[in-house]
């Protein structure tokens, strides 16, 4: 039976409780969004003791089920006050839901100020541990420390927050430990590495051993699903072994979408970067061959995962450098920077999980600081002192730290390229209009994740688009009722390259959801779930004042074309507003 462990910050006390019947098929992004709809009210102020944090591993999480070790924390945004969810690939998840705790939801907030709190949950229940030495220290020797004194990678898993959460920054996130305990997986956007922070929570340290495991209602089910699921993901040209994403990481999408014109260079100044085969998942992929000797495959970023996307970049020695250059992150510090280095972009990552940042917000604010005169475009040096300000908690560092808007603001920068307060990804709206129409209506602020039209306006998966079209309301429309459910199932977002191609695949995703829960669910009711959970947290949004007038771009993309298309944002108000209704 599972249940779900409420964690009062106040009074430093756990409860274990039981599922109420409305939360028993809900799990990951579907529970968390739930859970603050209904807690937490939507006036409050995202660092007060009102608004509560909930973590949440997905529907099929701890079991064989191929990639599905995906974890959610959601809360009300300090960065853009809205709801949020945001998803970890990690041990963290499969553990979780082996302890059979549907749901952590952390409340409250302790009077004694800059204290903080390790909570260690194992089979027999949970202890409140202080983490006063490891405040101020840097992520990567704190989790190496918390290993040593707490186990290792196969029955113990960390959550934690860096100095960024302890500062309470917008750009904090919440840090999760890869396969090889590596602090460098995150929920990383919205901010909620700052709210954990307000509550005095630096750890969450999970041990499964002799964990009563996932309960499956359907066993054979449940195996149909998942070898139906696997076949297509090891099928798939995206997903299969030696494939795109095993090769050359998600970094793959620098060439292909510097081709498209939609590759965000210089704060959104261009929509292609002169230096962005030498910062591409394939030089990537060459520069380790060069440096090790052999050609390296990339690995996976939590058990059971198939595709394995997560890359290492390794130095002239042979040595690690950062693992792992996600494409966004690559694009962030390099292309939007015009940073054209490996070495300087693995550099600027390391220093955000050292300090609990999230790459995205912070490589934009860096972007709009250089707009703004703090720096020049391409100076690597520079955006490091900058980003180290922000982990040491300087006074500048607290404005970069806040996001690109606070940055923006503070700097007198028109051009943010942000939506609800938080800063766009890698993907030039005005060039690949779907993904802009995501960025503008989705419930969490400018963020791809929510609706990755890309899959079909650039990689040609789910039929083909031209991404300048500008018809797309039921294409953005059913990608994010289709992501909606994926975060919740608990699988990674990028089973869905296969799964929109390969039918039997689709199929298994939902018979592994079916065999877990014991429903019988059809795609259908995929859209159905997808549509709940928007309006979940459409209803949240609402309630903090949000409207069809937040749902638009910045004004600076309807008036300033974008080479090389000389594209502007030109999606009506109307196709907007009729995306979600
Ligand atoms: S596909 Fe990549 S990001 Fe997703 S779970 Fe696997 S390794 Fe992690």
């Amino acid at each position: 039976m599972q249940s779900i462990l409420r964690i009062d910050m106040t009074e430093l006390a756990a409860t274990f409780e039981s599922v109420p019947e409305k939360y028993l098929q809900r799990a990951g992004r579907w529970l968390t969004s739930s859970i603050v709809f209904d807690e937490v009210p939507p006036t409050c102020h995202s660092l007060g003791p009102n608004n509560k944090v909930v973590i949440a591993a997905g529907i099929v999480s701890g079991t064989a089920a191929p990639s599905s070790a995906r974890v959610s924390v959601g809360a009300k945004s300090p960065l853009t006050g809205t709801i949020k969810e945001s998803n970890a690939g990690t041990a963290f998840a499969h553990m979780l839901a082996r302890l059979r705790i549907k749901a952590i939801i952390v409340e409250g907030k302790p009077a004694e100020k800059d204290k903080y709190w390790t909570i260690k949950i194992d089979k027999d229940g949970v202890k409140f541990v202080p983490a006063d030495e490891y405040v101020g220290m840097k992520l990567g020797s704190a989790y190496e420390s918390l290993f040593r004194q707490h186990g290792d990678v196969s029955h113990t898993s960390i959550l934690g927050i860096g100095t960024a959460g302890e500062y309470r920054l917008g750009s904090a996130g919440v840090c999760f430990n890869d396969m090889k305990g590596r602090a460098t997986r995150y929920s990383g956007r919205g901010g909620m590495g700052a709210v954990l922070g307000s509550k005095g929570l630096k750890f969450i340290i999970l041990d499964d051993t002799d964990a009563p495991g996932v309960e499956i209602a359907n066993k054979e089910l449940f195996d149909q699903g998942r070898k139906k699921l696997a076949e297509a993901l090891t099928s798939h040209a995206i997903t299969k072994p030696k494939g795109a994403l095993n090769a050359y990481g998600t970094a793959v999408l620098v060439n292909i979408i510097n081709e498209a014109g939609g590759l965000p260079t210089r704060n959104f100044r261009s929509g292609r970067f002169e230096g962005a085969a030498k910062v591409a998942g394939e030089a990537i992929f060459e520069i380790n061959k060069e440096r090790t000797g052999k050609e390296v495959y990339n690995h996976a970023c939590s058990p059971g995962c198939i595709i394995q996307c997560s890359n290492t970049l390794y130095r002239r020695d042979g040595s690690e450098h950062v693992s792992c250059v996600e494409y966004e992150s690559d694009w962030a510090f390099g292309p939007n920077c015009g940073i054209d280095d490996l070495d300087t972009i693995a550099d600027l990552i390391n220093r955000c999980n050292e300090y609990g940042l999230d790459t995205i917000e912070i490589g934009g604010t860096i972007a709009v600081a250089m707009e703004g005169g703090l720096a020049n475009f391409g100076d690597g040096k520079r955006a490091l002192e900058l980003v180290d300000e922000i982990g040491t908690g300087t006074p500048l560092g607290r404005v970069l730290g806040s996001g690109a808007v606070t940055t923006g603001r503070v700097l007198g920068v028109e051009r943010v390229p942000a939506v609800k307060g938080q800063n766009m990804p890698a993907y030039e709206p005005r060039a690949i209009k779907g993904i802009g129409m995501t960025y503008a209506v989705s419930t969490m602020g400018a963020d791809h994740t929510s609706g990755y039209t890309i899959a079909t306006e650039v990689l040609g998966v789910a039929g083909e688009a031209d991404p300048l079209e500008k018809k797309k309301v039921e294409m953005t429309r059913g990608f994010q009722y289709a992501t909606a459910f994926i975060d919740s199932s608990g699988h990674c977002l990028f089973i869905a390259f296969a799964i929109l191609d390969i039918p039997s695949g689709f199929d298994g995703m939902v018979d592994e959801c079916n065999g877990i829960l014991g429903t019988h669910w059809t795609g259908d009711d995929v859209v159905r779930i997808g549509k709940e959970i928007i309006g979940i947290e459409k209803a949240f949004n609402r309630g903090a004042g949000f409207t069809a007038a937040n749902d638009r771009l910045p004004e600076f993309m309807s008036r300033e074309p974008l080479p090389p298309h000389n594209a502007v944002w030109d999606i009506s108000n109307d196709d907007l507003d009729s995306i979600l209704g």
